[in-house]
């Protein structure tokens, strides 16, 4: 391994916590995320916070939405997302609900108005070793969930890790989201023992994308589980109001009624590995983005 200063364990048992809003990820709660593969409109947005988010008096079965504005897509005739008019949508909602919003930032152009306007700034898959795009988010105040590259191997995630925090920002979140595979049953292969690993190897908070990992809405829930158990701090799910009619990545999203189902299930694993889900109740209505 390459050595990596800023985000490798290194032998200390430090564990980063990176605060995002109201909740937090890398500590003893889970960190669940849910919401669209590409953001369609403020009505699907506001569905998915009233049904799974926090209220005054329930704690919520996320804590944080997701959605891509910009939309990275092999074909470039099928929806690119909605653009920049995306913008005020994602921090409308998010004030509303109480919810920080997670969403991908596809190149550096997009950074400034994306720290207006999100809490978390994500990089696909496709963008894991664009070092400029990395270099660039190491000077914003914002955490970045990144994600492992499709044939990213687990040293090439880590150094695209440590591009960012020797950048100067080390609120870095990992994601393992699959890894292509000679098998197309599933889209990719979910690797958990990347999960460990990276447990293991770094300070930072892991969590898992089951489904960009499968590909499929009916392996969601158990892959999901299986990750928590392997050790993740957290989940990003795909869901939707009406799965069936999400315009991008339909036959991997699960319905609002799954995700709460499934967050449900992981109560019991989270305590057998240490773990907890989250009890946060809503931030008061009108949050304002805070700077980490
Ligand atoms: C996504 O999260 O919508 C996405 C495009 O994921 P990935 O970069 O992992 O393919
Ligand atoms: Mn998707």
């Amino acid at each position: 391994m390459k050595p990596a200063p800023l985000v490798g364990r290194n032998g200390s048992e430090t564990q980063t916590i990176v605060h995002i809003g109201n909740a937090s990820v890398g500590g003893q709660d889970l960190f669940i995320v849910g919401g669209p593969c590409a953001v369609e409109n403020a009505a699907q947005l506001a569905a998915i916070a009233d049904h799974l988010g926090p209220s005054p008096s329930q704690p919520g079965q996320i804590q944080a939405l997701r959605g891509g504005i910009y939309k990275p897509r092999t074909s470039p005739y099928d929806f690119q997302g909605v653009g920049s008019p995306g913008l005020d949508i994602i921090k409308r909602i998010s004030q509303q609900s109480g919810l920080p919003f997670v969403t991908e930032v596809m190149a550096v152009a997009q950074i400034e108005a994306l720290v207006d306007h999100a809490d978390v700034l994500q990089v696909g898959s496709r963008n894991m070793q664009n070092f400029d795009l990395l270099r660039a988010l190491g000077q914003v105040n914002r955490p970045v969930l990144l994600k492992r590259g499709l044939a990213a191997t687990i040293e090439e995630l880590i150094m695209a890790a440590e591009y960012i925090a020797s950048h100067g920002n080390s609120n870095v979140i990992l994601c393992e989201r699959g890894i292509r595979s000679f098998d197309g049953y599933t889209r990719n292969v979910l690797d958990l023992g990347a999960v460990v690993a990276l447990k293991q190897l770094t300070h930072l908070p892991v969590i898992v994308d089951p489904s960009h990992a499968a590909g499929r809405r009916e392996l969601v829930a158990s892959l999901s589980r299986a990750a928590i158990a392997a050790g993740a701090d957290g989940l990003i799910i795909e869901c939707h109001p009406s799965p069936d009619e999400a315009i991008s990545d339909a036959q991997q999203t699960i319905s609002l009624d799954a995700v709460a189902a499934l967050v449900e299930s992981l109560g019991p694993i989270a305590e057998a590995v240490g773990r907890r889900l989250a009890t946060a109740k809503s931030a008061p209505a009108q949050r304002q983005l805070v700077a980490v």
